[in-house]
């Protein structure tokens, strides 16, 4: 199984995701300020780190800079306080290969895990998989979280790959925005169908070649949507 490291400075945060990621079935190993996180990764092998930003002695970012300097290739996932882009692209700039904005749900964070574990894993095979499905010129793994456009790869967030998933169960046929609501969000949070259309729209945005003009999510009115595959 895949080996971790988790460099965080808060105990509770670091516990709770050493519990959860050994639940899982990782190897997890920990280290609690960057000096320690730095040092075992220039030392141990690691599968993926997952890498706080804000740390005592060193930074996320500049132990990821060095760790690339000295040539460890390991991916990076980091953990970062601000939703701000700019630490978004310092990050991936640094050599990072995918951040999580906290506060973060714990499907969220596994989900990306196992994404970037893939990724690593099977860079070559993607179009392998057994659950990638083509809408146009979209190409979509609902097993990785992987997807491309045009063959070049393109970031859409869980929610966006699980409404994207709700649609395709039912492709060609009008999925209400109760059955959204209740397959996507669950019982736990029900946001307002002017959310849904939101996220619908940012969908759009990313996989539709013209999104004011939809090939593929349209919509139905006063009902929902319906993703149509010729
Ligand atoms: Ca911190």
């Amino acid at each position: 199984m895949a080996k971790i490291l988790i460099v965080e400075d808060e105990p509770h945060m670091l516990s709770g995701l050493k519990d959860n990621l050994e639940f899982e079935g990782y190897n997890v190993d920990t280290a609690s300020d960057g000096s320690l996180g730095l040092n075992k990764i220039l030392h141990t092998g690691f599968d993926l780190i997952i890498l706080d930003v804000m740390l005592p002695n060193i930074s996320g970012f500049d132990i990821c800079k060095k760790a690339r300097k000295e040539g460890i290739e390991t991916p990076i996932i980091f953990l970062t306080a601000k939703s701000e882009e700019i630490d978004k692209v310092i990050g991936l700039e640094t050599g990072g290969d995918d951040y999580i904005t906290k506060p973060f749900s714990l499907r969220e964070l596994l989900a990306r895990v196992k994404a970037v574990l893939r990724r690593a894993q099977h860079t070559d095979a993607i179009a392998e998989e057994s659950k990638e499905i083509q809408i146009g010129n979209l190409t979509v793994n609902f097993d990785t979280y992987n997807a491309f456009l045009n063959k070049k790869p393109i970031k859409l967030s869980i929610k966006e790959f699980e409404i994207l998933h709700c649609l395709w169960r039912r492709k060609n046929g009008t999925v209400t925005r109760n059955i959204l609501l209740d397959e996507v969000w669950g019982f736990d949070y029900q946001p307002t169908p002017r959310t849904i259309d939101n996220f619908i729209l940012k969908l759009r945005q990313k996989v539709e070649d013209d999104p004011n003009r939809p090939n593929y999510i349209l919509t139905m009115h006063g009902i929902g949507y319906k993703l149509v595959i010729s």
